[in-house]
């Protein structure tokens, strides 16, 4: 594990915080529908753009039907549009960029035509390295225009391609070459192929439904299908499903482990399974710890909506003190994080959020979010307690200071407006005008994932790649 500053670069500027879907029935059932149920699942990860590509692996090779758009994943595709992606291999995609990278050229999959056949690709993460292959993709006089760290992979891996037996040793040479946290699906006419980043920062799991096989980044896309967990993919493994079954193979893997802790923070939706770990209960988890750890007096318990509420319930929980649910939210309106600047994102949050009064008026409150990143959202959220006539308000983090950017795909701004980065603890408590504010300690941690190896650049600096 190293510990240094990543320069970042035009080709990962364009952050990919995303999900991926994919299915293979080898007895022939279409699996459009399924991929859209379990984008749909996924949306949480991405609602900027969503894609979806087919193939008929009993039709002509390289045949690959794929659609794509901007938008949540219901207004991409209609029934129609599903309904005309005829195939049993597919792979699917929701992307979510806060970059100003947002144009239909980003989203995915990424579906090319190439001597040897045609692939389809889609990838959650971030390729630290991407610059480096694109430089040797140039030397070796194969400069294509690309805008995204996924173009450059399946480009790479396209050039592997044509000189490999198989498609999967073509991704097994690539993906020895490429740094950083990711998951990705390469589907070819007649193959799906998974993999993993050597230290499992980002999630992606196997499941099945009857014969079919699915990989998604959650288990909840899973189970949203009617589809049951098989297990995660290891950390560094390739799997390769074709009409024989599934084939593994585990050479990328180099003993070290640093799964996202943010999955379980925040990102991730509280019904999936990761790495073992139920994400619900290890929110649950980190609101005892912080309770242990930083009791506050108070009347209630509130969390914010919907990403500090099982934290909050955790707290109250082991607290004693009652849990109440003060905010009703708008679900319609989009994530206030991703626009782009802070006027619209404080609009943003009066939008969503609306007080019950009378459940504050006169209160104590233990106020519970997962994370402060630049501050708004908290700001806001004590400004309407206190106009609601709110007494105190104590706020509790469950994770701790957030000092880093992320460099494998976890869009969060530069360290400059990382509020604690730039902030005393107490300095920020002035500036969201809170009575008390206190974090989730880092060795909490254990609470949360047990001994579950963590990536925990953001808080620590500690980048394992
Ligand atoms: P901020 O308002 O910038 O302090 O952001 C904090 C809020 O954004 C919290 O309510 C988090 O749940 C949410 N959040 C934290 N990280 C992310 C992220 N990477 N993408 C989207 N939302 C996030």
């Amino acid at each position: 594990m190293k510990t240094n500053i990543v320069i970042k670069s035009e080709t990962d500027r364009i952050h990919e915080e995303c999900g991926v879907f994919g299915m293979y029935s080898p007895s022939g059932m279409q699996v459009s529908h399924d991929i859209y149920d379990g984008l749909v699942a996924l949306q949480h990860r991405g609602q900027e753009s969503a894609g979806i590509s087919v193939s008929d692996t009993s039709g002509p090779r390289g045949n690959l039907l794929t659609r794509k758009g901007m938008g949540l994943v219901s207004e991409v595709f209609g029934s129609e549009e599903i309904q005309a992606l005829k195939g049993n291999i597919g792979v699917g995609h929701v992307r979510y960029s806060t970059t100003g990278g947002s144009t239909p050229e980003n989203a995915q999959p990424i579906a090319m035509n190439y001597i040897k056949g045609s692939l389809a690709l889609v990838h959650n993460g971030n390729i630290v390295n991407a610059d480096e292959i694109k430089q040797t993709q140039m030397f070796r006089g194969q400069a294509h225009f690309t805008t995204s760290d996924s173009e450059v992979l399946a480009y790479e891996i396209i050039s592997e391609r044509v000189k490999s037996a198989s498609i999967e040793d073509a991704v097994l040479k690539v993906a020895g070459k490429i740094k950083g946290g990711f998951a990705c699906i390469i589907m070819s006419p007649r193959k799906l192929v998974g993999f993993r980043d050597p230290y499992g920062i980002k999630p992606l799991i196997l499941g099945r439904k009857n014969d079919a096989y699915i990989l998604a980044s959650e288990s909840a896309a899973l189970q949203s299908v009617g589809g049951e967990i098989i297990r995660d993919i290891r950390p560094g493994e390739i799997i390769v499903i074709t009409a024989d079954g599934i084939c593994s193979m585990d050479q990328l893997y180099g003993g070290e482990q640093a799964h996202c802790i943010f999955e379980y923070i925040y990102f991730a939706r509280s019904d999936s399974v990761i790495d073992g770990i139920e994400v619900h209960d290890a929110r649950f988890r980190a609101g005892q710890a912080l309770a242990r750890t930083s009791a506050a007096e108070a009347d209630l318990v509130a969390g914010v909506p919907d990403s500090g509420l099982i934290a909050a319930e955790g707290y109250a929980y082991e607290s004693g003190i009652p849990f109440a649910l003060v905010f009703h939210k708008n679900s319609y309106i989009g994530r206030s994080f991703i626009k782009p600047t802070d006027s619209e994102r404080e609009n943003a949050v009066h939008m969503k959020l609306s007080i019950l009064k009378s459940m504050v008026k006169g209160k104590r409150i233990v106020l519970i979010d997962d994370s402060i990143v630049r501050g708004t959202t908290m700001r806001q959220i004590i400004g309407i307690l206190r106009r609601a006539g709110a007494k105190e308000v104590h706020v509790r983090i469950s994770s701790p200071p957030f000092l880093y950017p992320c460099y494998y795909g976890t869009d969060v701004p530069n360290s400059r407006q990382l509020i604690a980065s730039e902030h005393s603890t107490e300095e920020i408590r002035r500036n969201i005008g809170a009575d008390s504010l206190e974090y989730l300690r880092i060795g909490d941690f254990t609470s949360m994932t047990g001994d579950l190896p963590l990536c925990t650049a953001c808080f620590n600096g500690r980048y394992p790649v």
